[in-house]
Parts: structure tokens; C-alpha cells; sequence
């Protein structure tokens, strides 16, 4: 596919590199899905021995890329390719292979631990555990190397050329905005703190059913799709022919799981449409977290929480959960946008589940920028919940225990949770210029809204830096005023 004999030569050494992306997916979908529990042990091994052989083959290519790289005349799918490649590369000849596998064991022992601590609700056992990790991530992110905070290096993994300058600068816009939106909901009872759906139970055999009848009318395709059941939902891209995504019936206010299938779907047609043209290569995927998220968060809030989605799923409900018959279709819209702040970050509504993220941002920054210390977390994150929400832990497990995000290791990764509702009002202001949107939904042509993402985005894996693609698309990056305005809209506009 390209002109260039060096960057053909950089597709080719990467066959193997994406079938082993393509093993390890599989691996770890089937480990959340179907793995007996006993084989736990063998899978971490295959697992850790997988992703061995595939950083030696990414550094394999280091001489390769810099040969290309002085080439003229590359075309963007080129320069793409190398900019990916490198970066990777960069990685791990950057961090030392005992640090990783120090990071990795440590992870995995951390896991076990925050688990107990959490059930226990202990933050005290966890302590320990996090210090260590923040400490390796530091090391890690002066083994990388930055410019300015050492946090902007761990933010880069996942959202490529994101800095702490960049994060302050939204949240300082979107916090405030937010504040004021809540507080009018609030004080003016816009939307509902609490709703009579929330404690109807339901079977899972019917919401299995109401599962099929959503997947069908999003359009999700029988032949490279699946949907399944684990603890934690979660979409694993395989292939762009092979998406699966897995829900859980949780049993009772069957709004989550609508809500889990239709987030998961939201990435996985992501996945499905990116162009077939860039399958094996290393293009063939997003271009970053906050990217991929804004396609789970445009489908499931833009779309499924609008008033005409609630009413296009309203026969679907009624047909599978019999006890929604008696609910109107306005009902059943205030239902799926309630407003309650809350101590839960999963279980947080449209409207303040940015604040938990601005919260975990900020730790995260100060613990590895050293200006705050393990052993205050749990006071600084109830202050700042206070501060935020008005609400105030009880307990170390509905505090600063409740994610397994530091327990992994993941730091940095937070952010991409409000860059992509960021993205997602962009899309929803930028969509608008092509469509009638609520329209669109209104008549179920779900269709319309799937060619325009995979024609503005999809299509473009991950050729253009996360920035770049921003610039192309909507002329500027990360602008939280458009999420802003369709908020202010949505729970501040005429109530229709
Ligand atoms: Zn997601």
C-alpha cells in the first residue's frame, strides 16, 4: 500500500508484531469471559511470554524506522505508520526491561491486595502498594523523559502529546461551567435525584432479549460481533472484521445495562469501521484513549440519553420488561437522566461524572509530581468530593479504593475519560452541520450517524496524532465549551 520500499518492509516486519496483538486480545477476552479459574496461572504466563516476543520485535525495528525516516516524499499513511512505530519503539528502548517487569509483578501483587483492601475497606493494606507503584511510575516517566511535569509522560502513553498545561486548562474552563449547570438542576429540580425504574428488578433472560433487539437496532453485524458477560464490561477489538463487547445483568435498574451495551457498542463500531485497507498494519488503530471514549460517550449519552432514543426504545422496553408499560415516554427519558451526585464514578449520571475524573486527575498529578503522599489520599479525596460534590466518603471503599486503575498501574490514564466527552461535543456540534441530529435519531436511522463517524473518523485508524485529527476535523483542539454548550442546553434549555 505504500510507494515506499522501507515503509513496506516496516508493514511487513509488523505481521507478526499485530498477530500477536491479535493472540494476546483473544487471550485476555477469553480470561473476563470463558477461562476456567483455575487455568489463571498458565494464562499469565503465556501472556507475559507473548508480550516478550512482541517488544523484541518492536525493537527489532528500531534501525529500520530511522532508515525511513530520512526518506522524502512520505505520504501520511507513512509518516503515520512511523510515528506510531516509533513511539513504541521509543517505549521500550527507553524504560529497562527489569523495570517493566518490576511495574508488571508489582501491578499483578497490587491487585490481589486493593481487592482484599477494598472488600475490607482498608485503604491502609492498599498504601504500601500504591507508594511503591508511584515511585516506579516516576521512574519510569524520568526514563521516558518530558518537558515540564514529569506526569505529562505518563499522560503521552495514552493520549499522545497530552500535557498537564493542556489537562489544567480544560478542567479550569469545564469545572466551573459544570458547578453552575448542577447547582440550577438542582435547586430548580430540573431532573430527577431519584426515579421508581431504579428499583424495578428484571430478569436476565428478558434483558437478554432487550440486549438483541438494541444490538439489532444499532446495527451491529451478526458476523463480526459478539456480545458476552463479564464483571466489568469492556469492547477487545480483534480484527476489524472480529469486535466483541461484553455487558453484566446486574438484575435491578436495567437502565446500566442499557447503558453497558450501548457504551461497548459505541467503541466496537469504532473498531468495525476502520478502513479494511490498514488491517495488520500498525494504523489500525485509534489514535488514542480519549479518542476511542468519545465514541462510547457519544453513543451512549448524545444518543441513547436523548428524548428521541428513549422514544425509539420505548417499544423495545415495553415488549421485554413488562413493568416499563406503565411509564410514558417522558418518564421513562427523566428516568435515563436522573441527576444525583455521588460517591461512585461508574454509577455517576451525565452531568457530574466529569467531576470524579477532574478529582482523579488531580491526585494522580500531585502524587507524581511529589505534592502529595500516599497516605493522604483518602483525606484529600473526600475534601475534594465535598468541595466538588457536596458529598463525603463514609468509607476507604467508596473513596480513593473504588477503581482498580492505580492497582494496575494505570496512571495517567483518567483524563481520557473527560477528553472524551470533550471529543464527543465537538462531534455533536460538528454533526449537526450535516444532519438534523435530533431527527436523525427520531426516525431510527442510526445508519446516517454510523457512516458520518466512520467517514470524519473511523476510516483514519490511527494515521493523524490524536491533536492533529482534532485540528482536521473541528479546526481546534480539546474545546470543552461545545460539551459545555450541549449541556447547558440539554439541562438547562426549555423543558419540552
Ligand atoms: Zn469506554
Amino acid at each position: 500500500m505504500s510507494n515506499n520500499p522501507l515503509i513496506r518492509q516496516v508493514h511487513e516486519k509488523y505481521k507478526p508484531i499485530w498477530a500477536l496483538n491479535h493472540a494476546f486480545a483473544l487471550l485476555a477476552w477469553d480470561l473476563e469471559t470463558y477461562m476456567p479459574t483455575g487455568a489463571s496461572e498458565a494464562r499469565g504466563f503465556a501472556q507475559a511470554q507473548l508480550a516478550l516476543l512482541g517488544q523484541e520485535k518492536i525493537v527489532a525495528l528500531s534501525d529500520l524506522i530511522s532508515e525511513a525516516q530520512k526518506s522524502s516524499n512520505l505520504s501520511e499513511n507513512d509518516k503515520g505508520t512511523l510515528r506510531i512505530v516509533e513511539r513504541q519503539v521509543e517505549y521500550y528502548s527507553k524504560v529497562p526491561s527489569t523495570l517493566i517487569e518490576q511495574l508488571h509483578r508489582t501491578a499483578t501483587e497490587a491487585n490481589l491486595v486493593w481487592r482484599e483492601a477494598r472488600r475490607k475497606s482498608e485503604f491502609a493494606r492498599f498504601q504500601p502498594y500504591l507508594e511503591r507503584l508511584v515511585e516506579l511510575k516516576k521512574q519510569e516517566a524520568e526514563k521516558l523523559g518530558y518537558e515540564g511535569h514529569p506526569y505529562n509522560a505518563l499522560m503521552d502513553r495514552f493520549e499522545e502529546g497530552l500535557t498537564v498545561r493542556d489537562t489544567d486548562a480544560i478542567f479550569a474552563r469545564l469545572v466551573p461551567s459544570l458547578k453552575r449547570i448542577l447547582e440550577k438542576v438542582i435547586a430548580e429540580g430540573r431532573y430527577p435525584a431519584h426515579h421508581p425504574l431504579e428499583s424495578e428488578k428484571y430478569e436476565e433472560a428478558a434483558m437478554s432479549k432487550v440486549n438483541v433487539d438494541l444490538i439489532s437496532l444499532l446495527g451491529m453485524p451478526k458476523d463480526n460481533f459478539r456480545l458476552d458477560v463479564s464483571t466489568h464490561p469492556f469492547t477487545s477489538g480483534m480484527a476489524v472484521s472480529d469486535v466483541r463487547i461484553t455487558t453484566r445483568y446486574e438484575g435491578v435498574n436495567f437502565k446500566e445495562g442499557i447503558s453497558h451495551v450501548i457504551h461497548e457498542s459505541g467503541h466496537a463500531i469504532y473498531e468495525l469501521q476502520v478502513d479494511p485497507s490498514l488491517e495488520h498494519t500498525p494504523l489500525v488503530h485509534t489514535p488514542s484513549l480519549g479518542f476511542h471514549e468519545s465514541q462510547s460517550r457519544f453513543w451512549e449519552n448524545f444518543v441513547g440519553r436523548s428524548r428521541e432514543f428513549t422514544e425509539l426504545i420505548h417499544p423495545i422496553l415495553t415488549k421485554n420488561l413488562p413493568f416499563v408499560s406503565t411509564y410514558s415516554n417522558d418518564e421513562v427519558y427523566r428516568y435515563f437522566n436522573m441527576v444525583r451526585p455521588s460517591l461512585i464514578r461508574v454509577e455517576a449520571d451525565e452531568l457530574t461524572y466529569n467531576f470524579h475524573i477532574v478529582l482523579r486527575y488531580e491526585l494522580e498529578k500531585r502524587l507524581i509530581g511529589g505534592d502529595v503522599t500516599a497516605s493522604e489520599i483518602p483525606t484529600v479525596w473526600s475534601n475534594m468530593m465535598e468541595e466538588y460534590l457536596g458529598v463525603r466518603p463514609k468509607t476507604d471503599a467508596e473513596g480513593s479504593l473504588q477503581d482498580i486503575h492505580w492497582s494496575g498501574g494505570d496512571f495517567g490514564y483518567f483524563a481520557t475519560y473527560s477528553l472524551g466527552n470533550i471529543i464527543a461535543g465537538m462531534i455533536f456540534k460538528e454533526i449537526q452541520r450535516d444532519m438534523n441530529f435530533s431527527e436523525t435519531v427520531r426516525n431510527g436511522n442510526l445508519l446516517a450517524i454510523r457512516e458520518w463517524l466512520r467517514e470524519h473518523i473511523h476510516r483514519w485508524g490511527g494515521i493523524y496524532s490524536p491533536k492533529e485529527l482534532q485540528q482536521r476535523l473541528f479546526g481546534e483542539v480539546y474545546n470543552p465549551d461545545r460539551l459545555i454548550s450541549y449541556l447547558e442546553d440539554k439541562f438547562l434549555g426549555q423543558m419540552t
